[in-house]
């Protein structure tokens, strides 16, 4: 007998396909979003439509700390945290799924308050493992009545692809900032590397051009420094050049940059800072160094006398570039060398 499938499909059949369509959907939607922000929003505003969920709170583990996202009558708070509320740890902890019903939360840790609201009817809890280490759980509250077959069904496929998308950006964000951070840092030092340093001051000299704020540079140079590794060794001269980058990194302001120029050469943006104001940043730094023998662990106790040299240069308007500008920071530092070392020479 032919049998119209339409008509054989029942309420709650319907209602099955309609929720696996908004799953989809869902799903669907968040691929694409990078932004966590956003991708919370749509879930906090969509995931009703496939589940009996009235709010959610997921944590997510970022590096050595997390990342918090709260679910709540259509909008979504993210926040970071850098430990993790007693109720967290303990499901972070046991890394067991399960389903607490409300006149159960006298036994355990108290739970975010938007999942203790009135009409919630029960919260189920799910770890997310990945190589055996948790990370990220969810907590789903349910609406009124306790979730069915098919609600759990649906978040246990929704709330895996939701945790495991969030941790996925989390750990691309990380790994592009480290990568950031080596293409711009200098092992060695940690200060700006040279490529880093140069184009920092080549923004500003840009814009000081516009602001007519004076923008200088210092060049500064370790004196005699290949004494000190053929007296010392070389790695003695590598722990010399951090203590060296220290100070001087101690001694810039926030609006100042730092970078290493070369081998022992450094490289300072003073921004704001005109010529008259260059030459006491610059003394500053040539006593920090000057001033107190670098005193290493295991090392000579009376220490090593280490100075610097130092050459300024402050913008003009004639300067077509930031070379001419380091050009005569350069001369500037030729001739404190030339004139006895350990000095600074306004350029
Ligand atoms: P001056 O006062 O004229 O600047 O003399 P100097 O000895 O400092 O200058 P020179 O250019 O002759 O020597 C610089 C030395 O710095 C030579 C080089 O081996 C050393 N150097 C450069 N980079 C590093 C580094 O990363 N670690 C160590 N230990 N030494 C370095
Ligand atoms: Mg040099
Ligand atoms: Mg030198």
């Amino acid at each position: 007998m032919k049998q119209n499938s339409e008509s054989t499909w029942d309420d709650r059949t319907i209602q099955q396909l309609v929720s696996y369509e908004a799953l989809f959907k869902l799903i669907a939607e968040i691929q694409p979003l990078e932004d966590i922000k956003e991708i919370s929003r749509q879930v906090a505003k969509q995931w009703k439509y496939f589940a009996n969920v009235a709010c959610f709170h997921l944590v997510v583990k970022k590096g050595e700390i997390f990342l918090v996202i709260d679910g709540f009558r259509g909008e979504a708070d993210v926040t970071e945290v850098t430990s993790l509320t007693p109720w967290d740890a303990y499901h972070f902890e046991s890394q067991l799924p399960c389903l607490i019903h409300m006149e159960d939360l006298q036994d355990n840790p108290a739970p975010p308050v938007h999942l203790m609201n009135k009409g919630i009817a029960e919260i189920e809890i799910l770890p997310f493992l990945r190589l055996g280490i948790c990370i990220g759980v969810i907590n789903i509250a349910a609406r009124h009545r306790p979730f069915d077959e098919l609600d759990h069904k649906f978040n246990r496929i929704f709330s895996s692809h939701f945790t495991y998308r969030i941790y996925d950006i989390l750990l691309r964000q990380q790994s592009i900032n480290v990568l950031r951070d080596k293409a711009t840092h200098d092992a060695l030092t940690g200060l700006l590397n040279r490529g880093a340093i140069m184009e920092r001051i080549d923004t500003v000299f840009k814009v000081s051009k516009r602001t007519k704020d004076s923008l200088s540079v210092i060049l500064v140079d370790i004196d005699h420094f290949k004494k000190i590794n053929d007296s010392y060794g070389h790695l003695v001269g590598d722990e010399v050049l951090r203590d060296v980058s220290r100070r001087l990194q101690a001694q810039t302001r926030d609006s100042d940059q730092l970078g290493r120029y070369g081998g022992e050469e450094f490289l300072f943006m003073l921004y704001p800072c005109s010529s008259d104001k260059v030459d006491i940043a610059s003394e500053r730094f040539r006593q920090a160094i000057a001033d107190h023998p670098i005193i290493l662990e295991n090392g000579d106790p009376s220490g090593i006398n280490v100075t610097i040299s130092l050459g300024t240069a402050t913008v003009r308007n004639s300067d077509p570039n930031i070379e001419a500008l380091l050009k005569r920071a350069d001369e500037a530092l030729y001739y404190s060398k030339s004139s006895g070392r350990n000095r600074v020479t306004i350029g």
